[in-house]
């Protein structure tokens, strides 16, 4: 007889490990979640960055109030602490241009304008949660290969680990951008590449960031510099993202370090003084890839599955964190009711409610490099008179403020 579970996540990247971590939270404990992950999960440890994994790697992000909320609800928030590098101010401003701006946290009588944490803290953080709780199932190194509806559920077939079957009521499809799981379910997606790269590496500099995240638009792309906290070697750090078209992001990700940080130094200017190192360097391809569907009875696609965001606005988790949230109030609600996990009408409602904040967060990311980079005079001023204007018109200003915590459109009231 096949093995059942109620939900199985299959990948166990960012995404599918924090829902693994949400739904463990709500969800009772008669309630089985298995989580399958292509890549050996890092072991229980003491202490110390766990090994390499696609999805924690050398990037880091910049996690919104909104992620914190969603954190601070599980307890996770506090084993984050450690690795946070508050984002106390953020420097907008455009190369070659007049118009700048700040956004500054004590103007709005918050804390933090958001929270800068490497991906492999991050990971580490999670993973060791989901080992503590001790709840979720992990199959790692396994992977779906295939996946048919069974009934009301999906039948599922692993290859790596101990059973080859499994029934589901649920299969959450979190595989990445590039699902192999939502192809083979033929779910369509829209995909519109940016024909541009993201590089990503750390940069020692030699003055103090004072917690700014700078975030300078230039004709090739956005460049952000993230503030980091303090490592060994490293005193000031902050995290590049680079945008740049294919050729040039290949160059500088293969060149000597002090061709880098010279062209880096060229387009960023002096604001955190002589760039004096350059860590790892890494490149990403930049497309949006939207799933044309999310749900379907017995089946939910999360993550950069569903949506794959441009970096600029430092969005895509966030967003995906709160689609997870959203997803794990829904099933503990349905679940209540007497609903089984894949209930269709259960996945639409969850579809429903993350509907606006989707839509409303992925056309803010889609736009803002594009409006930046047009090369029409009259575009150009009007984003200089545009950045200038931001600094004046307050209210304008705090909802922009309100869009990178990821509260824009909600009556969440910001603070702490
Ligand atoms: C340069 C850059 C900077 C970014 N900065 C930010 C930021 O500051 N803030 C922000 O909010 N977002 C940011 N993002 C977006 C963020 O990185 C993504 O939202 C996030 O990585 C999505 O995670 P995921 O788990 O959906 O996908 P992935 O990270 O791709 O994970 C998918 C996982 O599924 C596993 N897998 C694949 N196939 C199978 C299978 N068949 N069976 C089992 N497992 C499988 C893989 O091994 C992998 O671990 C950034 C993105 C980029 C490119």
């Amino acid at each position: 007889m096949t093995a059942y579970r109620d939900i199985v996540i299959a990948g166990g990247g960012m995404v599918g490990v924090s829902l693994a971590l949400q739904l463990a939270a709500v969800l009772p404990e008669n309630v089985s979640i298995c989580l399958v992950e292509g890549y050996p999960l890092p072991e229980p440890v003491a202490g110390g960055k766990p090994d390499y994994h696609p999805s924690f790697d050398a990037r880091s992000t910049a996690l919104s109030y909104s992620s914190r909320l969603i954190y601070e609800k599980t307890g996770l928030w506090e084993d984050l602490q450690q690795w946070l590098c508050p984002i106390e101010t953020i420097h907008v401003s455009s190369r070659g241009r007049f118009g700048s701006t700040l956004l500054r946290a004590v103007d709005y009588d918050w804390q933090a304008l958001g929270y800068v944490v490497e991906n492999a803290w991050l990971g580490t953080a999670l993973i060791q949660a989901l080992h503590r709780r001790g709840r979720v199932e992990l199959r790692s190194p396994a992977r779906v290969v295939a996946a048919h509806p069974r009934g009301t559920g999906t039948r599922i077939l692993l290859e790596g680990g101990e059973d080859a079957a499994l029934e589901a009521a649920l299969l959450v499809v979190a595989d990445g951008a590039a699902s192999g799981l939502r192809e083979q379910l033929g779910v369509a997606v829209a995909e519109a590449p940016y024909e541009q790269h993201a590089l990503i590496a750390n940069v020692a500099t030699a003055e103090p960031h004072r917690g700014c995240a700078y975030e300078r638009f230039t004709d090739q792309g956005p460049l952000a510099l993230l503030p980091l906290l303090p490592a060994p070697g490293g005193e000031h750090r902050s995290a590049l993202v680079w945008t740049l078209p294919p050729e040039e992001a290949e160059q500088l990700r293969t060149c000597p370090p002090p061709e880098f940080l010279q062209a880096l130094q060229g387009r960023f200017g002096y604001r955190l003084g002589r760039l004096q190192q350059v860590g790892e360097r890494h490149s990403y391809p930049l497309s949006l890839v939207q799933s044309t569907e999310q749900v379907r009875q017995g089946i939910v696609v999360m993550g950069n599955a569903a949506h794959a965001l441009h970096p600029v606005a430092g969005q895509g988790y966030n967003l995906a964190l709160r689609d997870v949230a959203e997803l794990a109030d829904v099933l503990r609600e349905g679940l209540s009711q007497g609903l089984a996990a894949g209930d269709l009408s259960l996945l639409q409602r969850y579809e429903t409610r993350q509907r606006a904040d989707q839509e409303r967060t992925i056309e803010f990311s889609h736009h803002l490099p594009a409006l930046f980079m047009h090369a029409d005079p009259v575009l150009g001023m009007a984003r200089d008179i545009g950045l200038a204007g931001l600094d004046v018109l307050s209210p304008l200003k705090r909802e922009f403020v309100r869009f990178a915590a990821g509260v824009a459109g909600t009556g969440e009231r910001v603070g702490g």
